[in-house]
């Protein structure tokens, strides 16, 4: 057995009923053969060995009372993987689908995407399997306090700061940072996405669809294209989906729909300015379903319980969550003329459709590539705060565009340099990986 394959197989048996966290960890080692063999240092020293292990793991009981009275227990973690080159850093999930095994995932997957970024961030993640759905606001507020009671330990702004992902927004963020704050009496950048008048940085809510977004632009660029004119579906209707549907709309493409967990909207005429406006209303103050747009607006169709992928796109933006892109759903997309895939969600796509998308040579930008600027934004936002200071929304939105470009380039550099210019896929594994591997290196067996 090939080193891999034999790391592979620890992995299975020491994380057993994780398929999640099995699925990231092999996309990632399948593609780091060729730099395995050109520096046998990483074997020597059992590096894949060293990273597929969490550095700290820590898992608790939340306990909260809901709105009648009554007892409720939630299960918390926060997953501290990889600080070889900076402090823990990835987001919060609230969702009732949170267990180790998605968690494990996300952190894993975020140790590489931060190393993309050009930041000095490590990889972690955490979060619930609290339902944020259907809850007041006192609810989530107790829940919060709750959660954060005890993870207040484990985090700072030196160690671990936390940022939002699904199920936690500015809401959670604001609720999260003031029992922080009450019970460690110190106001620090520990958390990211922090609300604009408290120390939150200006286009952190935009980041990750507008940074997709660019990423996409990039990949169009290499093949003399732009989004401009492009037919565009979104999965999802939360953060990342809203601010994609935006900056495509600012760079002349037409997105036509939109899902959430019950179904998908299909608006051939075009999710306009005016459109998504509404949808923000919807989604992040009613808090409603997506089929009120179908509802809302002319000719638009509500597709209950189905996912955009049927939908004839040129451009599609998986926004929404993990695996909702499987070998058929690829397929449909290449036969109806999809030429290119932006992975605004981690993980979006099964390993059947990722070899759908790199056989057909498709431009496929993954996850940890293609969203990574919500995390860089987050350590703009870090950087603002170490020096207590602002940068104007401009600012923050050069530095971002500049990150994705960087993160392109890089990518696609090395995915020449190891001999397969159009995956990307491998481009990001291994340029995330080097930088990780040396600097677990460089400082001994910790
Ligand atoms: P939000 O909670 O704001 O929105 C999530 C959206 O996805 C909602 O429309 C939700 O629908 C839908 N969704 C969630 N779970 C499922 C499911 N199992 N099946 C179908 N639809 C589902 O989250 P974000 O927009 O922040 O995150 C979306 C994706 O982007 C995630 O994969 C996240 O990890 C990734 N990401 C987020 C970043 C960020 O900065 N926020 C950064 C990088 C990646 P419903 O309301 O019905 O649940």
């Amino acid at each position: 057995m090939s080193y891999v394959e034999n790391v592979m197989e620890l992995v299975v048996k020491r994380n057993p009923a994780e398929p999640e966290f099995h699925q990231a960890v092999k996309e990632v080692l399948d593609t780091l053969g060729p730099v395995l063999q050109r520096h046998p240092k990483y074997e020597k020293n059992r590096i894949l060995e060293r990273l597929v292990e969490p550095e700290r793991v820590i898992m608790f009981r939340v306990p909260w009372f809901d709105d009648r009275g009554n007892i409720q227990i939630n299960r918390g973690f926060r997953i501290e993987f990889n600080s070889a080159i900076g402090p823990y850093k990835g987001g919060l999930r609230f969702h009732p689908t949170v267990y180790l095994g998605i968690l494990k995932f996300l952190a894993f997957e975020q140790i590489l995407k931060n190393s993309l970024t050009t930041l000095p961030m490590g990889g972690g993640k955490g979060g619930s399997d609290f339902d944020p759905k259907g809850k007041s606001d006192n609810e989530v507020m107790r829940f919060c306090q709750s959660f954060m009671t005890e993870l207040c330990r484990h985090i700072g702004a030196d160690t671990d700061v936390p940022a939002g992902d699904i199920g936690v927004g500015g809401r959670e963020i604001g609720y999260l940072f003031g029992q922080y704050k009450r019970i460690r009496n110190e106001f620090t950048g520990v958390l990211t996405g922090k609300g604009l008048n408290w120390g939150g940085s200006l286009i952190r809510p935009e980041a990750t669809g507008y940074g997709t977004t660019y990423f996409a632009e990039e990949m169009l660029k290499t093949r003399g294209d732009s989004i401009k004119g492009k037919v565009c579906t979104v999965s999802g209707s939360g953060n990342v989906a809203q601010y994609t549907v935006e900056k495509i709309n600012q760079l002349g493409g037409k997105c036509v729909s939109l899902s959430d967990s019950n179904g998908t909207i299909y608006d051939p005429a075009g999710i306009s300015p005016e459109k998504l406006a509404y949808v923000m209303d919807l989604k992040n103050v009613r808090r409603g379903r997506i089929r009120e747009y179908a509802e809302k607006f002319k000719g638009v169709e509500y597709k209950e319980g189905m996912r955009p992928w049927g939908i004839k796109c040129d451009c599609a933006f998986p926004s929404a969550t993990q695996n909702e892109i499987n070998g058929e759903d690829a397929r449909t997309l290449v036969k109806n003329g999809c030429i290119l895939v932006a992975e605004g969600a981690n993980m979006p796509t099964d390993p059947d459709g990722v070899e759908v998308f790199l056989s057909k040579k498709i431009l496929y930008g993954p996850g940890k590539a293609a969203n990574a600027g919500g995390v860089a934004c987050s350590g703009l936002e870090m950087s603002q705060n170490a020096q207590h200071t602002t940068w104007t929304r401009e600012e923050v939105d050069r530095r971002l565009h500049d990150i994705m470009i960087a993160i392109h380039k890089n990518v696609s550099d090395t995915a020449k340099e190891y001999g397969d210019p159009t995956n990307y896929v491998m481009g990001a594994n291994i340029a995330g990986f080097v930088k990780v591997a040396d600097a677990m290196l460089d400082q001994g067996l910790v």
